[in-house]
């Protein structure tokens, strides 16, 4: 009898890194052993994103290729895909068992095995096999209420959920005592958390004053949700990583409006002020030792949604311009199914998406080496979390910078927390060494 052994293929956001995660438990927790090579395990997990239709294509070449490989494989297919009508009809029997994530719970039975111990009916509420052993993401909550309509994600993960703040506190907790360095709370719109009486600026709260040392982050938020109360509290916590992503999506009033997102430009340039002054209150100051940068805002925008004129491309410039983002994820936008936006006309042309991605990297390229310069000589605090091939280390700061550190000694480690002198920068990464004047 060959040994039960699993592979799960991740496409998508963090959430399927998340969700992974709980499905590696559970896949252990039954007897299965990790595979590294997808084309050998006995079972493979494919965990789906319906973002983008490049996203959902992917799926079309690998499980044939798996299939053909790999004969006596079964495949599962989870994630946003895994109740779409037209992906079953797509991939018909090629796929052995479809399991919407929060199905999670019910993996035994799916697989013909016995469930050990008590049913959990909340699959957040499961256990993980963490990916890593210093930083963690911590769901709490799935869905999405908002229908923005460019998005798939409300069709394809149902209404908000939010997850009790006494088992994220738990898991919070565990972690720390484990020594995890950074974590992350997760959800698709986190500021718009709920649980008994418990909103997100309280659980924000309670998650900073866990006893400690560790980062705290949390992606991603939705600007109509980023309350003063939270940005009062976000300036407050002191393990709070300075570096807030807010996804603006475009900088047109009216382009917004028809993406029903439910603020203008000027409301979002608005929060990026009052972020700005509660989270710079010691920019550039000396604290316990290491440069204090200002907050880092990072962006996610949809060039090309439909009818977006060029004047209305302009206000999205004019909103990288005026914010001066650190990082943004510009995605060329993509009709999905069901959604509001699939039905609207006037679409714009593949090779002006792209002139207009590659505009906006310009500009952020621009505006990010001037950001860049300001940590010239400083000394920061970095989370070492790779190494390239030349051996040296490659680790992110507070506000989320990549820096390449020229140390190749053996005697520092993935996970390491390193005081870096920032000795170069460039468009988007810093270059130090190690502080030797400590
Ligand atoms: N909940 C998050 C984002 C989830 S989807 C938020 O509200 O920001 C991640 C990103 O994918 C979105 O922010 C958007 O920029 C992009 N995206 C979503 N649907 C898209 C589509 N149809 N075409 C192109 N990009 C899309
Ligand atoms: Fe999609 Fe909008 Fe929900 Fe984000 S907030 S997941 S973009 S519908």
């Amino acid at each position: 009898m060959n040994k039960k052994t699993y592979n799960i293929f991740i496409i998508g956001c963090q959430m399927n890194k998340s969700d992974s995660e709980r499905i590696a438990f559970s896949l252990e927790s039954l007897g299965y052993f990790p595979e590294e090579d997808i084309y050998k395990a006995s079972l493979v997990v494919i965990t789906t994103c319906g973002v983008r239709q490049s996203a959902e294509d992917r799926i079309y070449g690998l499980i044939p290729a798996v299939r053909r490989k790999n004969p006596e494989v079964k495949i599962i297919l989870t994630g946003c895909l895994s109740a779409e009508k037209l992906v079953k009809e797509r991939l018909g029997d090629s796929v052995d068992i479809w399991m919407p994530i929060v199905e999670l719970d019910n993996l035994p039975s799916l697989l013909g095995e016995d469930s050990l111990g008590g049913h959990e009916r909340d699959y957040l509420n499961l256990k993980a096999r963490y990916e890593s052993d210093f930083s963690a993401f911590i769901p709490i909550g799935n869905g999405c209420d908002n229908f923005c309509s460019y998005c798939y994600v409300p069709h394809a993960r149902g209404r908000e959920k939010y997850r009790d703040h006494k088992e994220i506190i738990n898991e919070a907790k565990d972690l720390i005592k484990k020594g995890y360095k950074e974590i992350t709370l997760i959800a698709q719109n986190v500021n718009s958390y709920k649980s008994a009486d418990i909103d997100f600026p309280k659980l924000l709260k309670m998650t900073n004053d866990l006893p400690g040392d560790f980062w705290l982050r949390f992606s991603t938020s939705h600007p109509k949700d980023m309350s003063d109360e939270l940005i009062k509290e976000m300036g407050e916590c002191e393990k709070l990583c300075h570096h807030v992503h807010l996804p603006a999506q475009a900088g047109d009033d009216e382009v917004l409006k028809r993406m029903n997102r439910k603020y203008t430009q000027g409301h979002y340039l608005e929060l990026i002020d009052k972020i700005r002054k509660s989270l710079n209150k010691q920019a550039g100051e000396i604290v316990s030792g290491f440069w204090m940068p200002p907050v880092a805002i990072s962006t996610d925008i949809i060039v090309g949604f439909p009818g977006e004129t060029e004047k209305q491309f302009r206000e999205t410039v004019k909103l990288f311009e005026t914010v001066k983002y650190d990082m943004a994820y510009i995605a060329q936008y993509s009709p999905r199914p069901n959604t509001a936006a699939a039905k609207m006309s006037d679409l714009v042309s593949e090779d002006e998406k792209k002139r207009r991605d590659e505009e906006l990297n310009d500009v952020l390229g621009r505006y990010n080496l001037e950001n860049n310069k300001k940590y010239l000589n400083r000394v920061v605090e970095v989370l070492v979390d790779s190494k390239n091939s030349r051996g040296e280390m490659i680790g992110k700061t507070k506000t989320s910078k990549t820096v390449i550190i020229s140390d190749t000694t053996k005697s520092r480690k993935i996970g390491d927390i390193l005081e870096v002198k920032i000795k170069s920068v460039k468009n988007f990464g810093l270059y130090g060494e190690i502080n030797k004047d400590e």
